[in-house]
């Protein structure tokens, strides 16, 4: 199918205007009960600038019943490619089309899923990026929005919600109430038996739904999400001056969801692992709420003004972002957020400009819709909220929220580009930003941050590739025996700054640069501050420092600036004092998912995990049980721990630290590690599942059967690969499963066969879910040159379609990162 290209775009909103869409869509299942698809019926009404001229619908089928252009029958036999030419058009144009249309089981399009506990349907849209046509015939493009008038059959026991107020008006028969103009990629149904717990804030009504198995749960944990949801609403009132403008505003958790929420209008979706079946710790509490933000400054920045094209995403997800963070800071409980964001967002940012994918946050080319996909990433997201801090810093608050308003205003139901906005911010500030924005909007690149305090001079260092002058807004802040001596105010204008301040404050054994975050760059911290850090990391007073210097020494590993061992010499002292539970969670998820096992030499490996899991027992034993650093301490324990005197108790439900008694994701935590080590074998496996047997246990098994050394590889290699009925969710389990433990002996022989196997799999498995599928099964775990080899010739050829060879640029780079770092330090 080809992908829509941007002049296309251009040429069809140039020619025509949508004003209604009307979609019925028929979930019962007609005649077939296997469920593989449902009747789809659309009406679309569009007027045409130039009548006599030709445009083409969007629309890919199983079947095409019928095609009915202003009365006149068109032939479905002119389908092609997923378009049907509109040729002849009139001033004013009705379309109506009659089709079938397949359920997806990749999470894009109309998924459908079965829950496993208790044998129930689930159906919701996702039409991000381009799946609307695979639901219902449209002009699938961002600019062209038109409102929606939505009705749904569906079977009797179940519930409906969407974009507009669903009500029911007979049995298993319902209308969703008109919306107001929605770009196509938002257009949601969700339904099924739903558990659903209502609300109502300052006139808005409120939902929030998850499958009916996870009813205890979300009935339990719903009073946070709406708290969050209110105090939202509330704080984005107050700034940009515009009520939300779509009607009720749903929130559903749905099963096998790719991406973690999708900001359709009045009816968000969310990954439902976010409503959490056993315990919770606070950084996942906050990460979700987090989340729940994001999505809600969707709704005025994304929804209510869309970019104009993909290549102006970069303004919804930078925005968003930005506006969560700032949202969970002052209008929730969590006001450690700007800690989480610098582990949880800028170090997946960091690594993002580290690989040859980097790109500006804006103005890159997206030269069809499909490419755009390649730009949901660390830039777009936490490099372009990081940007928009600095532009704050640059031309202040007042202006920045002041042209926000005025561009949400002017553009509202319709759309936006870079050029608006920026207009937007000059006229709001008085400021010219040419320069600015071609610095940090234009160009990629990372600039490296250093300050010498003997001299008092602060350096930038842009990268080479990236030539730019990127201006600084920062602070400096010097810690000795565990208490702040000095935080000195920097702006860089040029390539260094002389600050006074800085060269006259009290000497400090630790000098972190960049020490509140304010700003996007490397911190490079100087050699005595690194010699400091494995002892005094732990006394710094300022969770922020902290997590500064987390991601420091990681960009330095990666950056071959730093030996991996300080790293971890680092974690073993300091980590079990932490308390702030973001950095606690996202640091042990970089040593263990990224550090030990790439840039060790392989035979250091197992004692680097022992310095893990003895601190990870450290934290566990000093914390109150059942608190939540309990839980991060077990956790990390029983991911680490080569004990299996430790783990086999645990793996049987006996012993576990309290709270945990009744965790199944925990004892799946442990039954994995277990599974690599070749500590259980496929029947045990098979029982912990068979005492989960729900769609998360299931998963569970996946991933430990995956894990089992020797011949099980063979047999999850084939699942992974080969068996079209898996899910996106049961790929991902496999592939992360497959390469952990450490029987590299076998993996090895499974090099040549990801680059062989995994490409082939675009066949029948969607970009955006093949993309997550590629990264999590590259074998990042034999790094080896013949592993780098073997990326490269597959790169240089031209059997990568273009997601998939992102995840392989993207994991090579990381690769060779390890590689490089163990060439130099050993
Ligand atoms: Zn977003």
């Amino acid at each position: 199918m080809p992908s829509l290209t941007r002049s296309e775009a251009t040429e069809r909103a140039a020619l025509i205007t949508v004003t209604s869409m009307e979609v019925d869509l028929d979930l019962t299942g007609g005649d077939r009960d296997d469920h593989e698809e449902f009747g789809s019926r659309t009406t679309i009404r569009f007027t045409c600038n130039q009548p006599g001229a030709t445009t083409f619908l969007d629309l890919r089928p199983a079947a095409l019943e019928s095609l009915v252009l202003n009365g006149s029958e068109l032939d479905p036999a002119s389908l092609r490619d997923g378009r049907v030419e509109l040729a002849d058009l009139a001033a004013e144009n009705e379309v109506t089309v009659v089709a079938t249309m397949r359920y997806s089981r990749d999470g894009q399009g109309l998924h459908r899923a079965v829950d496993p506990a208790d044998g129930q349907h689930y159906v919701y849209g996702h039409l991000f990026l381009d799946a609307a046509p695979t639901v219902f015939a449209c002009f699938d493009q961002p600019d062209l929005k038109a409102p929606y008038a939505v009705t749904v059959t569906a079977p009797e026991h179940w519930t409906v919600v969407g974009n507009g107020a669903a009500m029911s008006t007979a049995p298993g028969r319902w209308e969703l109430a008109h919306t107001r103009p929605l770009a196509t990629y938002f257009v949601t149904v969700c339904a099924g038996p739903w558990a659903s717990v209502r609300s109502e804030h300052d006139g808005i009504p409120l939902g929030i739904h998850a499958r009916a198995s996870l009813r205890e749960p979300l009935e339990r944990q719903a009073e946070q999400m709406l708290e969050v949801t209110r105090a939202s609403f509330d704080y984005y009132h107050r700034l940009f001056g515009i009520r939300y403008p779509f009607g009720e505003y749903h929130q559903v958790f749905v099963p096998e969801f790719n991406a973690g929420a999708m900001e359709n209008p009045g009816c968000v979706t969310f990954r439902d692992t976010y409503v959490f079946r056993g315990a919770a710790a606070r950084d996942e509490v906050l990460t979700r709420t987090n989340t729940i933000a994001h999505e809600m400054a969707h709704m005025w920045f994304g929804d209510l003004v869309t970019m104009r094209w993909w290549d102006d995403l970069w303004l919804n997800e930078s925005f968003a972002e930005y506006m969560a963070h700032r949202t969970t800071v002052d209008a929730t409980e969590f006001t450690e957020g700007w800690v989480d964001s610098t582990v949880a967002r800028k170090m997946w940012g960091y690594a993002a400009e580290r690989t040859p994918s980097t790109h500006p946050v804006a103005g890159g080319a997206a030269l069809d819709a499909q490419a755009a996909l390649q730009d949901f990433d660390g830039i777009s997201y936490a490099k372009g909220a990081a940007t928009l801090r600095q532009l704050i810093a640059h031309i202040g608050d007042h202006a920045f929220i002041a042209g926000v308003s005025a561009y949400l205003r002017e553009h509202a139901y319709g759309n936006g580009t870079l050029a608006d906005f920026l207009g937007f911010m000059e006229r709001a500030s008085g400021t010219d930003l040419g320069e600015w924005s071609k610095a940090w909007l234009l160009t990629a690149g990372l600039d490296v941050i250093a300050a010498d305090q003997e001299s008092g001079v602060v350096t930038r260092e842009a990268p080479a590739a990236f030539p730019a002058d990127r201006p600084h807004t920062l602070d400096v802040a010097g810690f000795t025996a565990g208490a702040e001596v000095f935080r000195v105010e920097a702006t860089l204008t040029g390539p260094s700054a002389e600050v006074a301040a800085l060269r006259e404050a009290p000497r400090a054994e630790l000098v972190v640069p960049n020490a509140s975050d304010l700003t996007w760059a490397t911190v490079a911290l100087d050699p005595s501050t690194l010699q400091a850090v494995p002892q005094g990391l732990a006394t710094l007073p300022d969770p922020q420092a902290r997590a500064v210097v987390w991601a420091a020494l990681v960009d330095g590993v990666c950056l071959g600036r730093v030996d991996p061992r300080v790293v971890v010499d680092t974690f073993g002292r300091a980590w079990p004092q932490e308390d702030n539970e973001s950095v606690l969670n996202r640091v042990a998820g970089v040593l263990l998912g990224r550090l030990v096992p790439s840039f060790l030499p392989a035979e250091e490996e197992a004692g680097a995990r022992a310095v893990v899991a003895q601190a990870a027992a450290e934290l566990l034993d000093a914390s109150e049980p059942g608190s939540t650093r309990a839980l991060l301490g077990a956790r990390v324990l029983a991911r680490s721990s080569a004990d299996e005197a430790t783990l086999r108790p645990w793996a049987e439900r006996s012993g576990l630290p309290a709270g945990l008694e009744r965790d199944s994701d925990f004892r799946w935590l442990v039954v994995r590690n277990l599974a690599g080590h070749g500590l259980v074998d496929r029947d045990f496996i098979e029982r912990v599942r068979r005492d989960d047997d729900t769609l998360s246990g299931r998963l569970g098994e996946l991933t430990a059967r995956a894990a089992l050394p020797g011949e099980a590889k063979s047999w999850a290699w084939e699942q992974l690969t080969a068996n079209r009925e898996r899910s996106n969710y049961e790929l991902n389990a496999l592939a992360g499963g497959f390469w952990a433990g450490d029987d590299l002996e076998t993996l090895r022989g499974f090099v040549p066969r990801y680059f062989a196997d995994v490409p082939a799999m675009a066949q029948w498995v969607g970009a955006d879910a093949l993309g997550r599928v590629a990264t999590l099964a590259y074998p990042s775990r034999v790094v080896e040159p013949a592993t780098a080899d073997a990326s490269a010739e597959a790169l240089a050829g031209d059997g990568l379609t273009p997601a998939v060879r992102r995840s392989v640029v993207d994991a090579d780079s990381e690769l060779r990162e390890a590689l490089r770092s163990r060439a130099l330090f050993g």
